[in-house]
């Protein structure tokens, strides 16, 4: 494996007493799409918002580009191009889709513009209603205005959290169209999802997390393709 763009060794985190993530280690390939995928509590978003930087963790090292980011905040690393789709969107409902996406871009100094431009190249349908109050906007369209808004800030890793959390399916086959069109782009994908089939099938590389540890990890085919792994993890489709 050449140096991952990304590197999360041993990584705990904590609420209090309670010990969400228990020494998670995964490593990222620039270019490539990595899942986490688990149950409910699994901690999986409790590791991506640690790195993030949105949760600070009780420990281990978080390697970005060659950099240790373990403490670094969520605000500097979209700087640097780690940027989060949060869990349930998080769009501004009465700010327009423009304003929505201007926000993605407040640290770029003055090439906003450009940047939002290209977004809109990419999701016509927000290029259309870019007037419109975000709150306007459908639950699969919201969910690609936060995709939007992630892209704006031009990121070389891209974390989403449930993406395609509570969307019909239909709006769920274009959500990971676009987040297989974002990895083709060259961009670095890293995927937490609860849909764990749907998530192995568009990734390159897959851990299976269960009570804040990594149980099973590898090829993302080779997970699909392992009964056990099937059976204990991924339920019924
Ligand atoms: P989900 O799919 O429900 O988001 P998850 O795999 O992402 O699950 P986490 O949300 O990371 O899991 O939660 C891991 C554990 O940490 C769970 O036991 C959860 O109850 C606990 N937890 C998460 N956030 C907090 C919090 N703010 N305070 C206390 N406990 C928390």
């Amino acid at each position: 494996m050449s140096t991952p763009i990304l590197s999360v060794e041993d990584l705990r985190v904590s609420y209090g007493r309670v010990e969400a993530v228990r020494g998670v280690s995964f490593a990222v390939e620039q270019g490539s799409l990595v899942t986490l995928v688990g149950a409910n509590g699994a901690g999986k978003s409790s590791v991506i918002n640690a790195v993030s930087g949105l949760l600070r963790p009780a420990g281990g090292r978080i390697t970005f580009q060659g950099r240790d980011v373990t403490r670094t905040p969520a605000h500097k690393l979209v700087g640097r191009g780690l940027v989060q789709v949060p869990e349930g969107r998080q769009i501004l409902a009465t700010l327009t889709i423009e304003e929505n996406l201007q926000m993605g871009a407040w640290h770029t100094r003055g090439t906003a513009q450009r940047s939002i431009d290209a977004v809109y190249d990419r999701f016509p349908v927000l290029a259309e209603r870019r007037a419109l109050p975000a709150g306007a906007l459908s639950g699969g369209e919201q969910q690609m205005l936060a995709i939007a808004r992630a892209l704006v800030a031009a990121p070389a890793v891209v974390l989403m959290d449930e993406p395609s959390m509570g969307l019909a399916p239909k709006i769920v086959d274009e959500v990971f169209r676009v987040i297989e069109e974002i990895r083709a782009s060259g961009t670095t994908v890293v995927l937490v999802e609860q849909n764990a089939r749907r998530a192995l099938r568009a990734a390159d590389h897959g851990y299976v997390l269960q009570s804040g540890e990594v149980v099973h990890s590898g090829p993302a085919a080779g997970l699909l393709a392992d009964e056990r792994i099937v059976q204990a993890y991924l339920g019924i489709e």
